[in-house]
């Protein structure tokens, strides 16, 4: 039964993980959920009904999240889709000339497989997709 694409997460860089945690946790009121860190970064993540929002601290500065932070500040680093047919829906960008960062799905934070999208065919926003 296909659900349809939905907001998976949305991915924050931050510079201080266990500085700016209290205030999604206690202050909005998200509960916590763990994941596995990927890609060099730290990751929290805090239920946000059916979405996440995952805090992104850098482990070391060349780390993906790590250059962002650098560059361009804390702030929101990615929004994720979950999609029904994750093969299919990037094989349709890659047929609509969109860069893909990723050209074959991989494990991502919460075990699942996704992949990235490059901004620059995106409108700016870094995307990534994964499965329901
Ligand atoms: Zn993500």
């Amino acid at each position: 039964m296909p659900k349809g694409t939905r907001i998976a997460h949305v991915g924050i860089a931050v510079d201080a993980l266990d500085r700016i945690l209290p205030f999604y946790r206690d202050l909005l009121g998200l509960p916590e959920e763990p994941l596995d860190d990927a890609d060099g970064a730290r990751i929290a993540g805090l239920r946000a009904g059916d979405s996440l929002v995952e805090l992104l601290e850098a482990e070391t500065p060349e780390s993906p999240i790590g250059k962002f932070v650098a560059k361009r500040g804390p702030g929101i680093h990615h929004i994720c889709f979950a999609v029904d047919d994750l093969n299919g829906t990037m094989e349709r960008c890659r047929r609509a000339g969109l860069k893909l960062i990723d050209s074959q799905p991989r494990l991502g934070a919460e075990g699942k497989r996704i992949a990235f999208l490059h901004p620059s065919s995106t409108g700016g926003v870094l995307v990534e997709l994964t499965e329901h």
